[in-house]
């Protein structure tokens, strides 16, 4: 029986839309006040659909438009931005960073050529392989944040719609990190899991590394519209939701 799609495979069907030349597609760039402050720039198309997840057109329609911008256009956009309010801190957010291997390799040179910023990679890691570790730690001002979806196989697959056993691909990209000696730390949604669950989490995490417990970061839900009504279609009922103070002007 099916039990859900392939992250990897939607990877590449994604990357197909989202990449050309070179470039890639995004929506958005802005200044936000994570970390203290960070200049942002919100790519198009992910490879996994998380039932909690802040975008929605972005991801769920990433042929729909949007404009493709080189990795030297992003870079000048994310340091005007940082520039102009003073950050240190670069990212690209909003959706997968890693599916266009790349187009990130090129934007994370450049931020090492220039060396006044560190670039914070968020990603879910499932396309974290031994190699892209390693090519991530010939970089000296990146920090990887690895946000696993649910503590466990069967959350991982409750929230994402993916297939349990690709749960261990997220797993699998903190040890490769590990192994690289390249810095990252994990982050757990934890709004849908049990006590019980968070603790193996912790056991598995510790065996991997326990730095990478001490630096665990919970994440929990924030009830924007369509995340209610996803969650309300699919029957689930977080243990622990905030309500959003605004509603990003993304979520068109
Ligand atoms: S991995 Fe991130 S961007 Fe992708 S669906 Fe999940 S929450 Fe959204």
């Amino acid at each position: 029986m099916e039990r859900g799609y392939d992250p990897i495979a939607l990877a590449e069907v994604t990357r197909r839309i989202v990449e050309r030349d070179g470039g890639r597609k995004y929506y958005r760039f802005r200044g936000g006040r994570w970390y203290g402050g960070i200049a942002t720039a919100d790519c198009v198309g992910c490879n996994l659909r998380c039932i909690f997840c802040w975008s929605n057109t972005p991801r769920d329609n990433p042929a729909m438009g949007w404009g493709f911008y080189s990795p030297e256009e992003v870079y000048r956009n994310l340091v005007k931005i940082a520039e102009r309010r003073g950050y240190r801190l670069l990212r690209v957010s909003g959706n997968e960073p890693t599916i266009c291997w790349d187009h990130l390799m090129k934007i994370l040179e450049l931020v090492e050529e220039d060396g006044r910023f560190k670039f914070i990679l968020e990603t879910n890691g499932t396309l974290i392989d031994e190699a892209k570790a390693y090519d991530l730690s010939m970089f000296r001002r990146v920090h990887v944040r690895v946000s696993l979806k649910g503590a466990c196989e069967e959350e991982f697959s409750l929230l994402t719609g993916a297939r349990p056993e690709a749960f261990e691909l997220q797993l699998n990209a903190l040890k490769h990190l590990a192994d690289q000696n390249v810095p990252a730390h994990p982050a757990v949604m934890l709004s849908f899991s049990s006590e019980e669950s968070l603790g193996k989490l912790i056991e598995r995490l510790n065996e991997i590394d326990p730095v990478y417990v001490r630096e665990l970061e919970e994440e929990y839900v924030f009830l924007y519209p369509h995340v209610k009504e996803r969650l309300r279609r699919a029957g689930i009922i977080p243990k622990v939701a905030y309500e959003p103070d605004r509603v990003p002007e993304d979520l068109v």
